[in-house]
């Protein structure tokens, strides 16, 4: 924003121009600075240089020595170029489009500032991080062809002058895709061991974890390594059990893969990789770029799910009367938070629907698969957890019956195709 019809030549700013510059030496950049919104279309510099001509003019400033050292900036403005190439040294591996450089200030010139502004006031004025991070982002645009962006940089270079230490936050990747696990015992995500809390002990064979791999570890160590990236973090939309398998055509996630050093990578021989280093364990589908905003979709989405499993019967059963149980169990279910994760789940009574199910084959153990709304535990839906559950498999037969060998066939949900590689 401008200041209407003043000019550089009003009496009033080379009134303050003088002020300033009776304090001691400052610099064009400096003096430029407090008058940048009276005059648009040039540099802080130039308008600087134009001031003191015009009250050289007017014999009111003496000509400078050239060794003076601004007492605003104390000379920060004479080391913009280098600070620009300590960022180009501290960015030379890292793959990016886009960029921004922001400073954290030193107490010093913080003070420095404000003392000037006591002075003049700070009405006209831009404050001197903002012309700094400017000025280094022109000479980085110049240098390495890569454009400034305010609002989602690739990069942000952090200039820190208190510690004379250029620092890089790179904004993370996000990749969606979908997982299968094609083996029982896996979680999702790295357990903690429950005794050392994951410090590292006896138990865990001093692992800190409970189980020695996770779908999300055995991502991750290729997606690491592909993007030269610090870590990774699996955003799943929702988790199987562990003993269960994820088949059919897997379960939606997001990877968020941290401080990447390489943004773009072969996807597909992505997935190839992560097929091979898992040991077959886990596969992954349809990986592709998307935005930030993927790991809400994925995490929130309420999707329905599509089980098959073997029921384990703890006495003689005919298939009219399990077709009927079966037949028994489609509609709304009351199910109270399971005892197996009551310790950590609110202790509710929900309904949840049951929209089909169907005996798959029927044997020694019948195997059903079963169709029904998200966040209906399935084992308690067959075996009733005491009650908890109801109907239930169990109480519909008058028989115990438990789930064994649970495989989850499909979740049903696809993220919609927008925004394309960022
Ligand atoms: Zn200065
Ligand atoms: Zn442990």
């Amino acid at each position: 924003m401008t200041a209407v019809g003043k000019t550089l030549a009003d009496e009033d700013v080379l009134e303050t121009a003088k002020r300033i510059l009776s304090e001691g030496y400052v610099c064009d950049n400096c003096l430029g600075r407090q008058f940048a919104r009276i005059s648009t279309g040039m540099t802080n510099r130039e308008r600087g240089r134009l001031i003191k001509e015009k009250l050289r003019k007017r014999g009111l400033l003496e000509k400078e020595k050239s060794s003076e050292k601004c007492w605003v900036c104390n000379g920060l403005f004479e080391r913009v170029e280098e600070w620009a190439w300590r960022a180009v040294a501290a960015l030379r591996d890292y793959e990016f489009n886009t960029f921004l450089v922001g400073t954290r200030m030193s107490g010093l010139l913080a003070e420095n500032e404000e003392m000037l502004w006591e002075l003049t006031g700070a009405e006209y004025a831009e404050p001197l991080k903002s012309e700094f991070n400017r000025e280094v982002g022109k000479i980085l645009q110049r240098l390495l062809g890569k454009r400034v962006d305010f609002k989602t940089p690739d990069v942000l270079v952090l200039i820190d002058l208190n510690r004379e230490t250029v620092e890089l936050q790179v904004r993370p990747v996000f990749i969606y895709g979908r997982y299968r696990k094609l083996v029982r015992g896996i979680p999702q995500t790295r357990w903690p061991c429950r005794s050392c809390r994951g410090a590292g002990c006896e138990r865990c064979n001093f692992t800190g974890k409970m189980y020695p791999e996770s779908v999300e570890e055995l991502i991750k160590a290729p997606v690491v390594e592909a993007f030269e990236a610090e870590d990774m973090i699996l955003h799943g939309c929702g988790r199987e059990d562990i003993d269960a398998r994820m088949l059919g055509r897997g379960r939606p996630f997001v990877a968020e893969v941290v401080a990447p050093r390489r943004r773009t990578v072969d996807l597909r021989r992505l997935e190839e990789r992560i097929r091979e280093s898992s040991g077959g364990k886990v596969e992954v589908l349809g990986l592709r770029y998307v935005t930030k905003d993927a790991v809400e979709i994925v995490k929130n989405v309420k999707a329905a799910k599509t089980y098959r499993f073997k029921l384990q019967l703890a006495g003689k059963v005919d298939e009219q009367q399990l077709r009927a149980a079966l037949e028994g169990l489609k509609g709304v279910i009351r199910q109270r938070t399971p005892l197996r994760v009551v310790h950590r789940r609110a202790d509710i009574v929900r309904e949840r629907e049951v929209y089909d199910v169907r005996l798959v084959e029927l044997g020694e153990q019948p195997i059903v698969e079963l169709r029904c709304e998200s966040g209906l535990y399935v084992k308690e839906l067959v075996s009733g957890d005491e009650g908890r559950t109801k109907p239930s498999l169990s109480e519909l037969l008058g028989v115990a019956a438990e789930v064994s060998e649970l495989d989850v066939l499909d979740v049903e949900f696809e993220l919609p195709a927008s925004g394309g590689p960022t």
